[in-house]
């Protein structure tokens, strides 16, 4: 696992590739057979599955990071959260504010032009990823090599491509599943992103409906002491590519300042260095041990 640890900025396709090497000798050596699926129209994703006909259950990691946060979100997100509406309208209602008063008072047009550029840093690749998503990568091996040891053969394992870019690789890999007739409509599909970093409270988000969230909270909650259930309008993480299979993604948030949401802290930014394995560790455990009893009756 130490292997994957050292290769902590994967922006560009070398990166990427060097990767999936090191991801595809840690499943080989767990005694899977995994396969590389270049997919996409226009934005190429290549995406890294494990064998397996017809899952029962599919566990998405995008392996991808992204690029520099712009200096003013990690502040704004800590004031009202990543996953409400209300930080969207925030920034909405700041730019036109700006905009009316701008021509009244000089300083707001350079407020305005200054918070426009900041979105430029985005395309500076972050150095450190270990939360997002390095720490999901590690949950995915980790769920994989457990089931492994347990018998358990009924889940394939996705490691996707540009997420950071607007879900491109898990919206491919849905497609090509469908198309290939690998997916079942009682599928549970789990996404893990960010679940090693300075987030405290285990987060699940969902984009819609979905029949088996509410399971998993309750597992998690009973080593966690808490675990939270988000509906999001808008996407969040791979989750959102599988919504209608009721598809769920899990997260270490923390409480906005304002109670209307939660955020990841430090990811996106040099401070995202440190990442918490006990924690990872245990999930998978959670994970593991609450799947193995929804088979139970089954097998
Ligand atoms: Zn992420």
């Amino acid at each position: 696992m130490e292997k994957i640890l050292e290769i902590q900025r994967r922006f560009f396709r070398k990166e990427k590739n060097q990767f999936l090497d090191r991801i595809e000798e840690e499943l080989a050596e767990y005694g899977y057979k995994s396969e590389r699926k270049d997919l996409g129209m226009f934005v190429k994703s290549i995406n890294l599955e494990t064998k397996c006909d017809k899952p029962e259950f599919i566990f998405i990691a995008h392996y991808d990071t992204g690029g520099v946060i712009p200096f003013w979100f990690h502040p704004f997100c800590r004031l009202l959260g990543t996953n409400s509406i209300a930080s969207f309208v925030a920034i909405i209602v700041i730019f036109f504010t700006l905009d009316l008063i701008s021509s009244y008072w000089h300083v707001a047009s350079y407020l305005r032009l200054i918070l426009g550029i900041s979105f430029l840093s985005i395309l500076i690749p972050n150095k450190k990823n270990f939360d997002d998503n390095t720490s999901g990568v590690v949950a995915l091996l980790k769920l994989a090599k457990k089931f492994k040891e347990k018998g358990m053969n009924h889940a394939k394992f996705i490691f996707v491509d540009n997420e950071e870019w607007g879900l491109f690789g898990s919206r491919a890999h849905k497609k090509y599943l469908e198309k290939e007739q690998n997916m079942t409509p009682q599928c549970k599909i789990i996404s893990i992103d960010c679940v090693g970093g300075g987030g405290k409270i285990p987060i699940i988000t969902r984009n819609g409906k979905s029949e088996y969230a509410k399971y998993f909270q309750k597992e998690i909650q009973k080593q966690f002491e808490l675990c939270k259930s988000v509906r999001m309008a808008l996407p969040f993480s791979d989750n959102y590519s599988f919504s209608e299979y009721g598809a769920l993604n899990i997260s270490f948030a923390n409480r906005a300042i304002l109670p209307v949401g939660y955020y990841i802290p430090r990811i996106h930014s040099s401070k995202d260095r440190e990442i918490n394995l006990p924690q990872i560790e245990k999930l998978t455990d959670v994970l593991t041990d609450a799947i193995k009893n929804l088979l139970q009756p089954l097998s």
